[in-house]
Protein backbone atom coordinates (compact mmCIF):
# COMPACT_ATOMS: atom_id res chain seq x y z
CA UNK A 1 0.00 0.00 0.00
CA UNK A 2 1.22 3.31 -1.31
CA UNK A 3 -0.24 6.27 -0.04
CA UNK A 4 2.30 9.00 -1.36
CA UNK A 5 1.04 11.88 -2.75
CA UNK A 6 -2.42 11.28 -1.76
CA UNK A 7 -4.91 13.24 0.19
CA UNK A 8 -7.09 11.75 2.79
CA UNK A 9 -9.55 13.13 4.90
CA UNK A 10 -10.26 11.27 8.22
CA UNK A 11 -13.50 11.91 10.47
CA UNK A 12 -13.20 11.09 14.07
CA UNK A 13 -9.16 11.47 14.21
CA UNK A 14 -9.14 12.44 17.51
CA UNK A 15 -9.38 9.36 18.77
CA UNK A 16 -9.91 5.46 18.24
CA UNK A 17 -10.28 3.68 15.10
CA UNK A 18 -9.88 7.83 13.15
CA UNK A 19 -6.59 8.06 15.26
CA UNK A 20 -5.21 4.61 14.08
CA UNK A 21 -6.36 4.86 10.74
CA UNK A 22 -4.71 8.13 10.62
CA UNK A 23 -1.68 7.15 11.89
CA UNK A 24 -1.54 4.14 9.84
CA UNK A 25 -2.19 6.10 6.64
CA UNK A 26 0.93 8.47 7.70
CA UNK A 27 3.42 5.55 7.77
CA UNK A 28 2.02 5.12 4.25
CA UNK A 29 3.34 8.71 3.41
CA UNK A 30 -0.51 9.87 3.02
CA UNK A 31 -1.32 14.03 3.41
CA UNK A 32 -4.02 13.86 6.17
CA UNK A 33 -6.47 16.26 7.11
CA UNK A 34 -8.03 15.31 10.63
CA UNK A 35 -11.27 16.19 11.97
CA UNK A 36 -12.91 16.43 15.16
CA UNK A 37 -14.55 18.71 18.23
CA UNK A 38 -11.27 18.28 20.48
CA UNK A 39 -8.79 20.75 19.52
CA UNK A 40 -6.47 19.05 21.99
CA UNK A 41 -6.74 15.36 20.55
CA UNK A 42 -5.93 16.54 17.02
CA UNK A 43 -2.91 18.08 17.77
CA UNK A 44 -1.70 15.32 19.46
CA UNK A 45 -2.77 12.59 16.89
CA UNK A 46 -1.27 15.03 14.22
CA UNK A 47 2.19 15.22 16.02
CA UNK A 48 2.28 11.24 15.58
CA UNK A 49 1.30 11.64 12.23
CA UNK A 50 3.96 14.46 11.71
CA UNK A 51 7.08 12.01 11.95
CA UNK A 52 6.10 10.43 9.06
CA UNK A 53 3.95 12.31 6.94
CA UNK A 54 2.41 16.23 6.33
CA UNK A 55 -0.68 16.77 8.37
CA UNK A 56 -3.35 19.58 8.24
CA UNK A 57 -6.02 19.86 11.63
CA UNK A 58 -9.43 21.03 10.64
CA UNK A 59 -11.68 21.00 13.99
CA UNK A 60 -15.01 20.77 13.04
CA UNK A 61 -18.18 19.35 14.89
CA UNK A 62 -19.89 17.18 12.39
CA UNK A 63 -23.83 18.38 13.70
CA UNK A 64 -23.49 21.56 12.11
CA UNK A 65 -22.97 22.10 8.30
CA UNK A 66 -20.95 24.94 7.88
CA UNK A 67 -18.17 22.87 10.01
CA UNK A 68 -18.55 20.20 7.36
CA UNK A 69 -17.93 22.58 4.57
CA UNK A 70 -15.18 24.12 5.90
CA UNK A 71 -13.56 20.67 6.31
CA UNK A 72 -13.90 20.09 2.02
CA UNK A 73 -12.95 23.90 1.63
CA UNK A 74 -10.04 23.67 3.81
CA UNK A 75 -8.70 20.53 2.42
CA UNK A 76 -8.80 21.85 -0.91
CA UNK A 77 -7.44 25.27 -0.09
CA UNK A 78 -3.99 23.34 1.99
CA UNK A 79 -3.21 20.41 -0.30
CA UNK A 80 -5.62 21.72 -3.72
CA UNK A 81 -6.95 17.94 -4.21
CA UNK A 82 -8.53 15.38 -2.69
CA UNK A 83 -8.17 11.43 -2.92
CA UNK A 84 -9.67 9.73 -0.29
CA UNK A 85 -12.54 10.36 2.35
CA UNK A 86 -12.47 8.32 5.32
CA UNK A 87 -16.05 8.57 7.51
CA UNK A 88 -15.03 7.38 10.56
CA UNK A 89 -16.30 9.63 13.32
CA UNK A 90 -19.45 8.24 15.43
CA UNK A 91 -21.68 8.06 18.28
CA UNK A 92 -23.30 5.16 20.01
CA UNK A 93 -26.62 5.84 22.64
CA UNK A 94 -28.64 3.13 24.11
CA UNK A 95 -32.15 2.76 23.93
CA UNK A 96 -34.62 0.42 22.51
CA UNK A 97 -38.09 1.35 20.73
CA UNK A 98 -39.61 2.44 24.08
CA UNK A 99 -37.12 4.03 25.55
CA UNK A 100 -35.25 5.97 22.68
CA UNK A 101 -36.46 9.75 22.40
CA UNK A 102 -36.64 11.41 19.19
CA UNK A 103 -33.60 13.63 20.65
CA UNK A 104 -31.27 10.64 20.99
CA UNK A 105 -32.69 9.40 17.38
CA UNK A 106 -31.73 12.85 15.68
CA UNK A 107 -28.54 13.09 17.45
CA UNK A 108 -27.66 9.45 16.13
CA UNK A 109 -28.60 9.99 12.76
CA UNK A 110 -27.31 13.65 12.56
CA UNK A 111 -23.72 12.29 13.62
CA UNK A 112 -23.72 8.97 12.08
CA UNK A 113 -25.27 9.74 8.56
CA UNK A 114 -26.47 12.69 7.67
CA UNK A 115 -22.96 14.17 8.19
CA UNK A 116 -21.57 11.17 6.09
CA UNK A 117 -24.26 12.12 3.38
CA UNK A 118 -23.27 15.73 3.51
CA UNK A 119 -20.05 15.61 3.64
CA UNK A 120 -19.45 13.07 0.53
CA UNK A 121 -21.94 15.16 -1.19
CA UNK A 122 -19.36 18.06 -1.34
CA UNK A 123 -16.18 15.63 -1.33
CA UNK A 124 -17.96 13.76 -4.77
CA UNK A 125 -17.13 16.55 -7.09
CA UNK A 126 -13.41 16.42 -5.78
CA UNK A 127 -13.45 12.76 -5.83
CA UNK A 128 -14.19 12.42 -9.08
CA UNK A 129 -11.19 14.47 -10.45
CA UNK A 130 -8.16 12.52 -8.87
CA UNK A 131 -10.65 9.12 -9.62
CA UNK A 132 -10.54 8.61 -5.28
CA UNK A 133 -12.72 6.48 -3.31
CA UNK A 134 -14.71 6.97 -0.17
CA UNK A 135 -14.61 4.51 2.94
CA UNK A 136 -17.33 4.66 5.83
CA UNK A 137 -17.15 3.02 8.97
CA UNK A 138 -20.30 1.24 9.37
CA UNK A 139 -20.67 -1.37 12.40
CA UNK A 140 -21.14 -5.29 12.40
CA UNK A 141 -24.53 -3.53 13.69
CA UNK A 142 -25.39 -2.43 10.38
CA UNK A 143 -25.61 -5.75 9.49
CA UNK A 144 -27.26 -7.75 12.18
CA UNK A 145 -29.83 -6.01 14.92
CA UNK A 146 -28.50 -5.99 18.13
CA UNK A 147 -31.73 -4.58 20.97
CA UNK A 148 -31.42 -2.32 23.08
CA UNK A 149 -28.70 0.13 20.73
CA UNK A 150 -32.14 0.50 18.26
CA UNK A 151 -30.86 4.22 16.98
CA UNK A 152 -27.12 3.29 16.47
CA UNK A 153 -28.23 -0.33 14.54
CA UNK A 154 -30.79 1.62 12.39
CA UNK A 155 -28.10 4.91 11.61
CA UNK A 156 -25.67 2.10 11.26
CA UNK A 157 -27.72 -0.17 8.64
CA UNK A 158 -28.14 3.41 6.33
CA UNK A 159 -24.32 3.87 6.04
CA UNK A 160 -23.98 0.11 4.57
CA UNK A 161 -27.12 1.39 2.32
CA UNK A 162 -25.22 4.21 1.61
CA UNK A 163 -22.22 2.82 0.43
CA UNK A 164 -24.10 0.45 -1.72
CA UNK A 165 -26.33 3.01 -3.57
CA UNK A 166 -23.19 5.52 -4.10
CA UNK A 167 -21.08 2.57 -5.24
CA UNK A 168 -23.63 2.40 -8.33
CA UNK A 169 -24.14 5.82 -8.85
CA UNK A 170 -20.05 6.87 -8.58
CA UNK A 171 -18.70 3.17 -10.37
CA UNK A 172 -19.12 5.35 -13.90
CA UNK A 173 -17.69 7.71 -13.37
CA UNK A 174 -13.93 6.01 -11.45
CA UNK A 175 -14.78 6.43 -7.84
CA UNK A 176 -15.08 3.81 -5.75
CA UNK A 177 -17.12 3.66 -2.14
CA UNK A 178 -16.66 0.44 0.28
CA UNK A 179 -17.47 0.38 4.48
CA UNK A 180 -15.68 -1.78 7.20
CA UNK A 181 -18.09 -3.32 9.31
CA UNK A 182 -16.05 -4.42 12.97
CA UNK A 183 -17.71 -6.21 15.61
CA UNK A 184 -15.82 -4.99 19.21
CA UNK A 185 -13.56 -2.68 18.71
CA UNK A 186 -11.22 -1.38 22.18
CA UNK A 187 -11.99 2.23 22.09
CA UNK A 188 -13.87 5.33 24.18
CA UNK A 189 -16.99 4.74 21.85
CA UNK A 190 -19.02 2.25 23.93
CA UNK A 191 -18.02 4.21 27.26
CA UNK A 192 -18.66 8.23 25.72
CA UNK A 193 -22.29 6.48 25.07
CA UNK A 194 -23.03 6.22 28.18
CA UNK A 195 -22.96 2.73 28.93
CA UNK A 196 -23.07 1.54 32.72
CA UNK A 197 -19.63 -0.58 33.18
CA UNK A 198 -22.31 -3.48 33.50
CA UNK A 199 -23.93 -2.70 29.88
CA UNK A 200 -19.95 -2.24 29.41
CA UNK A 201 -19.24 -5.70 30.52
CA UNK A 202 -22.24 -7.16 28.64
CA UNK A 203 -21.12 -5.81 25.45
CA UNK A 204 -17.88 -7.21 25.74
CA UNK A 205 -19.37 -10.53 26.11
CA UNK A 206 -21.07 -10.38 22.94
CA UNK A 207 -17.82 -9.94 21.31
CA UNK A 208 -18.00 -14.18 21.08
CA UNK A 209 -21.75 -13.47 19.26
CA UNK A 210 -19.97 -11.19 16.71
CA UNK A 211 -16.93 -12.42 15.65
CA UNK A 212 -15.52 -16.00 14.95
CA UNK A 213 -12.35 -15.16 16.45
CA UNK A 214 -14.13 -14.35 19.91
CA UNK A 215 -11.87 -11.62 20.86
CA UNK A 216 -11.77 -7.58 20.87
CA UNK A 217 -10.56 -6.27 17.81
CA UNK A 218 -7.79 -3.11 17.94
CA UNK A 219 -7.87 -0.19 16.34
CA UNK A 220 -4.69 -0.66 14.52
CA UNK A 221 -6.63 -3.84 12.48
CA UNK A 222 -9.19 -1.93 11.51
CA UNK A 223 -6.92 0.65 10.36
CA UNK A 224 -5.50 -1.45 8.28
CA UNK A 225 -8.86 -2.53 7.02
CA UNK A 226 -9.53 0.97 6.18
CA UNK A 227 -6.15 1.45 4.44
CA UNK A 228 -6.73 -1.62 2.23
CA UNK A 229 -10.25 -0.57 0.82
CA UNK A 230 -8.99 2.83 0.31
CA UNK A 231 -5.31 1.58 -1.44
CA UNK A 232 -5.42 1.03 -5.26
CA UNK A 233 -4.97 -3.04 -3.93
CA UNK A 234 -8.63 -2.67 -3.74
CA UNK A 235 -8.93 -1.25 -7.02
CA UNK A 236 -11.70 -3.59 -8.37
CA UNK A 237 -13.79 -3.84 -5.29
CA UNK A 238 -16.51 -1.31 -4.73
CA UNK A 239 -19.99 -1.12 -2.82
CA UNK A 240 -18.59 -3.79 -0.40
CA UNK A 241 -19.44 -4.30 3.33
CA UNK A 242 -15.74 -5.78 4.90
P1 LIG B 1 -14.28 6.92 19.64
O1 LIG B 1 -15.33 7.43 20.56
O2 LIG B 1 -12.95 6.58 20.17
O3 LIG B 1 -14.11 7.95 18.43
C1 LIG B 1 -15.22 8.58 17.86
C2 LIG B 1 -14.72 9.74 17.01
O4 LIG B 1 -15.86 10.41 16.41
C3 LIG B 1 -13.96 10.78 17.82
O5 LIG B 1 -12.79 11.14 17.13
C4 LIG B 1 -14.93 11.95 17.90
O6 LIG B 1 -14.20 13.18 17.87
C5 LIG B 1 -15.71 11.81 16.60
N1 LIG B 1 -17.01 12.47 16.69
C6 LIG B 1 -18.08 12.09 17.42
N2 LIG B 1 -19.07 12.99 17.30
C7 LIG B 1 -18.60 13.98 16.48
C8 LIG B 1 -19.14 15.20 15.97
N3 LIG B 1 -20.37 15.62 16.29
N4 LIG B 1 -18.36 15.94 15.16
C9 LIG B 1 -17.12 15.55 14.84
N5 LIG B 1 -16.55 14.40 15.26
C10 LIG B 1 -17.29 13.64 16.09
O7 LIG B 1 -14.95 5.66 18.94
P2 LIG B 1 -14.46 4.63 17.81
O8 LIG B 1 -13.11 4.94 17.34
O9 LIG B 1 -14.77 3.30 18.32
O10 LIG B 1 -15.53 4.96 16.67
C11 LIG B 1 -15.19 5.28 15.33
C12 LIG B 1 -16.25 4.68 14.41
O11 LIG B 1 -16.20 3.26 14.52
C13 LIG B 1 -17.68 5.08 14.76
O12 LIG B 1 -18.38 5.37 13.57
C14 LIG B 1 -18.24 3.83 15.42
O13 LIG B 1 -19.63 3.72 15.29
C15 LIG B 1 -17.50 2.76 14.64
N6 LIG B 1 -17.46 1.44 15.28
C16 LIG B 1 -16.88 1.26 16.50
C17 LIG B 1 -16.87 0.00 17.10
C18 LIG B 1 -16.31 -0.23 18.45
O14 LIG B 1 -16.56 -1.30 19.03
N7 LIG B 1 -15.52 0.68 18.99
C19 LIG B 1 -17.46 -1.15 16.42
C20 LIG B 1 -18.03 -0.86 15.13
C21 LIG B 1 -18.02 0.38 14.60
P3 LIG B 1 -14.40 14.40 18.89
O15 LIG B 1 -14.85 13.87 20.20
O16 LIG B 1 -13.04 15.07 18.89
O17 LIG B 1 -15.41 15.25 18.21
Amino acid sequence: MNFAGKVVIVTGASSGIGAATAVFLSKLGAKLSLTGRNADNLQKISKDCEKAAQTFVIQADLTKENDIEKIVKNTIDHYGQLDVLINNAGIIETGTIENTSLAQYDRLMNTNVRSIYYLSMLAVPHLIKSKGNIVNVSSVNGIRSFPGVLAYNISKASVDQFTRCVALELAPKGVRVNCVNPGVILTELQKRGGLTDEQYAAFLERTKETHALGRPGKPDEVAATIAFLASDLASNITGASL
